[in-house]
């Protein structure tokens, strides 16, 4: 068989080579992190060895970094009235999360369904600040939840804009900055968050690592798994030292790919789809965008068949999200951007990393060439 080219970087990421060395340096150890004699040691230095390491990508203290299972435990870590600032004791009021949050964002984590207020974006994917400065005028002690970058069109939100917003309202501001690592800045000064959440399978980490990093005076005063006391308390459960020791060797590669390299991957990727297909749209094209991301729908185009054309001819894309099930839904990102729903069910996704050659993205487009007019007169046909 020959080799697949791989395009869904924004669903999951390769495994880095040094994430895979720290993994089975850990998996060939035996120790739990809290034993105090010499193997519980090793593990445990394994993990702050992490921790140290994921600190430096965010720019912040390893101290305020958080283990979980997951980013979407990390949101769901982040997301609860229990959050305190050293000024502000009292439970958070509200939940106020942009339209176009990941689904473990938008389920509104541990807030009561009615303290969550969804916030419309613009037809250009950014979050409405009228919208914004309006809600946080209605709410004592809001909390806020933007993301950084979105995983289906690579849109980037303005988040220092926001932060400077929320902070002046008395709110506090997680940013769920999965996408972010590698591709873009995730200093948490820099951008103003108070909480980041961080996934280690989208940076070259293995699949079931994540984190949530807050400033030094957040304090999340209810755990989400209560027990034996790991990670200063806010993350019950013996660790997952293997996984832990790869996100943070990913971690710390993580910003030596070549964002320019990308990009210019990324657009000769675009201008060999618009070549072939000039009624092709492009979301998002002109916005400040992810340098590894396009998200496009052709009138008449079903995305389900033009996956599935890829697939068989060795390309791995995806439609908008792929990250709920194997069902291609109409993507609540292009809906809240306002695009037409029969064009947004059409939408594929293709997402490029560190490792995308130049000829996977020559095969893509000779594939794009040989399928298109077949899938255009499959849904014509069957119309
Ligand atoms: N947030 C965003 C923006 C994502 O893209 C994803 C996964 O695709 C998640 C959160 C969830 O990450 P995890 O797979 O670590 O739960």
């Amino acid at each position: 068989m020959t080799e697949r080219a791989y395009f869904d970087w924004n669903a999951t990421a390769p495994l880095r080579e040094p994430a895979r060395a720290a993994m089975m340096l850990s998996m060939a150890a035996t120790g739990n992190a809290s034993s105090v004699h010499a193997e519980g040691r090793a593990a445990r230095q394994a993990i702050e060895a992490a921790r140290e390491n994921v600190a430096k990508l965010t720019g912040d203290e390893a101290k305020n970094v958080t283990f979980t299972s997951s980013a979407t435990e990390a949101n769901m870590l982040a997301l609860t009235p229990a959050i305190e600032t050293a000024a502000e004791k009292r439970k958070r009021d509200k939940l106020l999360v942009s339209a176009i949050e990941h689904p473990s964002v938008l389920c509104g984590g541990r807030f009561a369904p009615e303290a969550v207020e969804k916030l419309p974006v613009t037809n250009a994917g950014l979050l409405d600040l009228h919208a914004l400065r309006s809600a946080l005028a209605r709410t004592e002690r809001p909390l806020v939840s933007v993301m950084l970058a979105n995983n289906e069109t690579g849109i980037i939100q303005p988040i220092s804009d926001i932060a400077h917003i929320v902070h002046a309202a008395n709110g506090v501001l997680h940013v769920d900055a999965v996408q972010a690592p590698g591709r873009i800045n995730c200093r948490m000064s820099e951008l103003g968050a108070d909480l980041m959440s961080l996934s280690a399978h989208k940076l070259g980490g293995p699949q079931g690592a994540g984190a949530l990093i807050r400033r030094g005076d957040i304090h999340i005063a209810e755990p989400l798994i209560k027990g034996g006391g790991q990670e200063r308390a806010l993350r019950a459960g013996t660790e997952n030292v293997a996984a832990i020791a790869g996100f943070g060797a990913a971690a710390a590669v993580a910003n030596q790919t070549d964002a320019a390299r990308m990009t210019a991957l990324r657009d000769r990727l675009e201008s060999g789809l618009k070549a072939v297909t000039p009624q092709a749209i492009i979301f998002g094209q002109g916005c400040a965008r992810l340098p590894n991301t396009t998200l496009f729908a052709v009138p008449g185009m079903k995305a389900e068949t033009a996956i599935i054309a890829f697939d068989l001819n060795g390309v791995a894309v995806s439609s908008g999200s792929a990250c709920s099930s194997g069902k291609v839904q109409a993507s609540h990102v292009l809906a809240a951007m306002g695009v037409e729903p029969a064009l947004a069910r059409g939408a594929v996704r293709i997402s490029l990393g560190w490792s995308t050659t130049q000829a996977d993205v020559e095969r893509l487009l000779d594939t794009w060439k040989n399928v298109i007019s077949s899938l255009l007169k499959t849904h014509a046909t069957a119309a």
